[in-house]
């Protein structure tokens, strides 16, 4: 098989369907199954994006063989070359942007402005990951003993494992991907099943670029049957999962018990301060792009919006006004603002979400039905939702939803709203508006989350910066910026003796 498989549809009319094969060892290759499993369009099910395979253990088995032999060579590649590579696909990815953000908005169903940031961000991670390839910095240190070299290098950790979810189908497989090859690493990645494409295309750019067979190989399934044996394979070394805090717990589990170097990047509920001398216009812009963007299927979305009792009811009134007004539809339409949920399941847990906060005694302020008349019958859609009047213990303030479902609190003062903000399971975003330069400082300090903005929403993060989060939301380490590269790579100290005599450290001195 070629890479013929890839040739993407000229336009939605073109009724040829794409069948996938796992892409091991350079090779398209069927699964050991022989099943597959189809990708339909959320925001019309009539649109098949395209046919994957069902892959099972054995696959997985045969893509680790195959990264543990690429490892042998590509490790010894330098690190400012195999950087090149990805420089390279960033480039190619520059001229497929339009073409892949399409099949990124057919597969997930959001807005086509949004799914060419998704590819931005896989341009800019590889940006700066090739940076990164000309540093890989490790410290040099004095000896304690005379005539003896002491310094630190990063090496590679060899085969790594990837699980990403559906939502930021290419960006996330590129925060683990690049700095993982970066770093010298060869790599089985598993995407989400309700949007593998992206990470073809994303693959496909990389080995257009160069990339020798091998180092990244594809395995695409179910989470229990191609995530599970990937975290269990005594071979991979490493294993980076973004996804459910559920899901997390099962695959930090599993790594514990063969000592895999492990992140986690998982759920979020984050909340957006608004304090009564914010700047009512900015919040409330940003309260609409942050709960509604990407239909709320962020794990930074602005899920819980805190806002001070002196504005509460104006940023209520003009908050519902403008969710109201959304336009929902297919992210394919340049003037939809909001897409489908990316699947029935979502969209039943959005939807029961509104039921639990009708029972709670939350206020349904707008939204909460399923639209599924006329142009909405073959998708996922259902209304902006807000509720008012929340309590921060109820479950829709207190529970990651994940969709278009937004709650708002009201607070006393900054002191309260930090304590609302902080009393949940996650830690991932959070956001504050005020005037007040004291009250912004003292809020950076004291909202416990990974991510902070002042003056601006929940969501929005940069490659070069640290992502990731507290408590439920993670394990402590971070994607993007230099945090890649540390989770990536292994220290190795080295210490060079000079003196051609023995000398023993913490011992040889002379009081
Ligand atoms: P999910 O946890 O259901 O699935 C994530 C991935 O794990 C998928 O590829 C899935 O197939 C796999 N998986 C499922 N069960 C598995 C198992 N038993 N063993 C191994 N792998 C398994 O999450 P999702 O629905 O794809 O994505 C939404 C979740 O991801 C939300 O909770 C969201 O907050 C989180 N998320 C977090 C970040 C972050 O960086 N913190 C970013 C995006 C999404």
């Amino acid at each position: 098989m070629g890479t013929d498989t890839f040739t993407a549809p000229a336009t939605l009319s073109d009724t040829q369907t794409r069948v996938f094969k796992n892409f091991i060892d350079g090779e398209w290759v069927e699964s050991a199954t022989r099943e597959t499993f189809e990708n339909r369009n959320p925001a019309d099910s009539r649109d098949l994006v395209g046919i994957f395979q069902k892959s099972n253990k054995d696959d997985v088995n045969a893509a680790v063989d195959a990264a543990k032999r690429a490892f042998a060579k590509w490790r010894l590649m330098p690190a400012p070359r195999r950087a090149e590579i990805v420089f390279r696909a960033a480039e190619i990815l520059i001229e497929r942007k339009e073409e892949y953000a399409r099949d990124m908005t057919r597969e997930m169903g959001k807005v086509l402005a949004e799914t060419r940031g998704d590819v931005q961000e896989a341009i800019d991670c590889g940006y700066y990951m090739a940076g990164e390839g000309r540093r890989l910095f490790g410290p040099t240190v004095p000896s304690e003993l005379p005539n003896k070299f002491a310094m630190a290098v990063r090496q590679p950790i060899g085969v790594c494992g990837m699980i990403t979810p559906w939502n930021f189908p290419m960006a996330i497989s590129s925060w683990k991907l690049l700095p993982a090859v970066v770093c010298g690493n060869t790599c089985v990645i598993k995407p989400a099943q309700d949007t593998p494409l992206s990470t073809f295309n994303l693959v496909r750019a990389l080995t257009d670029a160069g990339l020798p067979k091998g180092v990244i190989n594809i395995v695409s399934g179910f989470g229990s049957m191609v995530g599970t044996p990937l975290a269990e394979h005594a071979d991979v070394r490493a294993i980076s999962l973004t996804g459910s805090s559920e899901v997390g717990r099962i695959v930090g589990g599993i790594a514990a018990q063969t000592f895999k170097h492990c992140s986690l990047e998982l759920g979020g509920k984050n909340p957006m301060i608004v304090l009564d001398d914010a700047n009512l216009d900015l919040a409330i812009d940003g309260g609409l792009w942050g709960g509604f963007g990407t239909t709320g299927q962020r794990c930074t979305a602005t899920s819980r919006i805190i806002v001070q009792k002196g504005v509460y009811r104006e940023f209520v009134e003009r908050y519902v006004e403008r969710a109201r007004k959304l336009k929902i539809g297919n992210g394919l339409d340049e003037t939809v603002e909001m897409g489908p949920a990316i699947n029935e399941k979502q969209l039943q847990t959005d939807l029961s979400y509104v039921e639990i906060g009708k029972n709670e005694g939350a206020k349904l302020l707008c939204g909460g039905n399923r639209l599924d008349k006329g142009e909405y019958q073959y998708g996922w859609f259902m209304e902006p939702t807000v509720f008012g009047e929340v309590d921060r213990k109820m479950r829709i303030a207190q529970e990651e939803i994940f969709g278009p479902v937004v709650s708002i609190i009201p607070c006393d003062n900054l002191a309260d709203a930090i304590d609302i903000a902080n009393d949940i399971p996650y830690g991932l975003s959070s956001a504050l508006y005020t005037k007040d330069v004291n009250k912004a400082f003292s809020a950076i300090r004291d909202l416990y989350a990974g991510i902070t903005y002042i003056n601006a929403p929940t969501i929005g993060a940069e490659v070069h910066l640290p992502f990731g989060g507290t408590k439920a939301t993670g394990n402590g380490h971070r994607e993007g910026g230099i945090g890649a590269i540390e989770f990536f790579s292994e220290w190795k100290s080295v210490y060079v003796d000079y003196s051609d005599k023995l000398q023993k450290a913490q011992i040889d001195r002379e009081d």
